[in-house]
């Protein structure tokens, strides 16, 4: 791999859930491209498969793992791989999530909140439930997890996705406190609108749909997933060594006065 002015990942090894796609895929890639093994866990299985044969082409290492965060056995199993292959755990990008349609809560299903609920918030509890012993094993290290300007505001018609994400900031608080002391930095990244194949979604691909979304954006653009991977990893970094239970939002100011 290219070597970058900046390898702060050099003999690390690094988790990321969601990275077969957007912000997780971006960011798998920008982690390898500082020098960590990558652990590129999510679904479906050909999207992470390609997400590591973009790593290993681009000369790094990879591990491609299904990995639904929603079952536990998954996420154990995944992250003994992980160990398995590499030998240690050292970051986390606990990033996969789904998006809400546009509904106001009494026409939410139950089934639908349950399902955002469980990816968005219960799958991360499930992986730093799992990663944290793995990182006290290797006498510390870094978590983020992946929030929203949702997690920060009200948004009409996503109370699921918006419980959730503020939800993840709770989560990510208070663990932060737990481990501290213990050399296990835990923090949140909160995303604007972000050029994703989630964001097409959301904009249904019309002009429309896309001139909607970056009205929300003072910037007047949408986001670039790389401009997320760098906050992520400068919160792992040694960079972000006095960042502790922050949520870091990177919105092109979409959350800002709001
Ligand atoms: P994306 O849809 O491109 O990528 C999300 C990935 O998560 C996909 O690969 C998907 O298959 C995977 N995934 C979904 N359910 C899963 C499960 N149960 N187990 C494992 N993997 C699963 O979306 P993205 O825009 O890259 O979003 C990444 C994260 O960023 C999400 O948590 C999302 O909520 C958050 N986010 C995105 C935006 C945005 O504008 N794109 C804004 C704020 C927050």
């Amino acid at each position: 791999m290219t070597e970058n002015s900046t390898q702060r990942f050099t003999d690390e090894v690094a988790f990321v859930t969601g990275a077969g796609s957007g912000i997780g895929r971006t960011t798998a890639l920008a982690f390898a491209a500082e020098g960590a093994r990558v652990a590129v866990a999510g679904l479906p299985e050909a999207d992470v498969v390609e997400t590591a044969r973009l790593i290993e082409e681009a000369g790094g290492q990879a591990l491609a793992l299904t990995c639904d965060v929603t079952v536990e056995t998954d996420v154990q199993t995944a992250l003994a791989r992980t160990v398995e292959a590499f030998g240690r755990l050292d970051v986390a990008f606990n990033n996969a999530g789904i998006e809400q349609s546009l509904t106001p809560i009494a026409e939410l299903s139950t089934a639908d909140w349950t399902k955002i609920l469980d990816v968005d918030l219960t799958g991360v509890y499930l992986c730093m439930k799992h990663q944290i012993p793995l990182l006290q094993q290797a006498g510390g290290g870094a978590i983020v997890n992946t929030s929203s300007g949702a997690g920060v505001i009200g948004i009409p018609g996503q109370a699921g996705y918006a419980a959730a994400k503020w939800g993840v900031i709770g989560l990510t608080k208070s663990a932060a406190l737990e481990y501290a002391d213990a050399g296990i930095r835990i923090n949140a990244v909160c995303p604007g609108v972000i050029d994703t194949p989630m964001m097409g979604r959301v904009t249904g691909g019309t002009d429309e749909g896309h001139e909607r979304m970056v009205g929300q954006e003072p910037v007047g653009r949408m986001g670039r997933p790389e401009e997320i991977a760098s906050a992520v990893l400068w919160l792992c970094s040694d960079l972000g060594a006095f960042a502790v239970g922050h949520a870091l939002v990177v919105d092109g100011g979409q959350t800002v006065g709001r």
